[in-house]
């Protein structure tokens, strides 16, 4: 969902490893999935790509959020409105009041999270690779967004929160990312963060069709145990490590179902002027995870 990177990028150089992030071991073809590589040692799991910083900004351009990946990101709010207070819940149970002072949020998208967490905390700020969407943030929403590549972005304060909804899998190097944000974070500092788990029950079943299998936007692929070690790594501690459910939009999914996939377009524009398609599910596939790791 959210991105990451962007911005006039110095770090042009950076591309993937040819080992492993986790743990530093042998990566070998993966043979359950094709086009990936797998961990010998860990089973951590990457697409064997090494991408430009063009070629990802060329993936996250206003058609990602519009067509490409989601069906309307802006007209879709109102649902990822509802799943974001959700996390905010989630997250601040891990906040204590005195530590609300600043968010720093790596894959803002439009903002709309910030828009949220701005009445828990005293100042929010969020990057995001995609220009058009940090865009609608200052514009529309008036928040703190920019269009800039984090590993090179100067934190102007330091961060007590810093979130990363959906977006590790997005990046080329997440432990650079990692490394950069436990340093700048206080001790007793959170990173809270959302990622697909590779060995989900839902993950193991699909195989190369999970709905999460998808490169070049999902380069890297997660577990309890890799995420365990990538931030342990850097002196992250993981306290809370659970499921995160989805609400949909019915009205999105049927757009998927009838309209991308099966090219029924009168039968989705009969649906939707019963006025059947106006609600939300909330599905927990267990496949979801929801992290939040301190600093020491
Ligand atoms: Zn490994």
């Amino acid at each position: 969902m959210n991105i990451h990177h962007g911005g006039n990028c110095p770090v042009r150089s950076v591309t993937m490893k040819s080992e492993c992030l986790a743990c530093g071991g042998r990566l070998r073809p993966s043979g359950r999935y094709v086009g990936l590589s797998r961990c010998e040692a860990c089973s951590f799991t990457t697409a064997d790509l090494a991408l430009s910083e063009e070629q990802l900004r060329q993936l996250y351009t206003a058609h990602y959020f519009a067509g490409d990946e989601y069906r309307d990101y802006v007209a879709d709010r109102p649902v990822i409105e509802k799943q974001f207070r959700v996390r905010l819940r989630r997250l601040l149970k891990f906040v204590p009041a005195e530590r609300r002072r600043n968010l720093f949020e790596i894959g803002c998208a439009h903002g709309f999270f910030l828009a949220l967490a701005q009445e828990a905390f005293d100042a929010v700020e969020g990057i995001d690779i995609s220009a058009d969407a940090t865009e609608y943030g200052r514009e529309v929403l008036g928040l703190n967004t920019q269009n800039a590549e984090f590993l090179s972005y100067p934190f102007t304060s330091v961060p007590d929160v810093v979130s990363m909804w959906d977006t590790i899998e997005h990046l080329s190097r997440p432990d650079l990312y990692i490394g950069k944000i436990a340093e700048a974070l206080a001790p007793g500092g959170i990173l809270a963060l959302t990622t697909a788990d590779l060995e989900s029950w839902a993950a193991k079943i699909r195989g190369n069709k999970w709905r999460q299998i998808h490169p070049p936007t999902h380069l890297h692929y997660f577990s309890r145990r890799t995420l365990h070690m990538l931030l342990g790594r850097f002196g992250l501690e993981v306290v809370y490590m659970g499921t995160e459910g989805m609400y949909r939009s019915v009205d999105t999914m049927a757009y998927i179902i009838l309209c991308l996939k099966s090219n029924r377009h009168n039968l989705y524009a009969r649906l939707k002027n019963t006025g059947l398609l106006n609600w939300d599910l909330y599905l927990n596939l267990g496949d979801i995870l929801f992290v939040v790791a301190k600093k020491a």
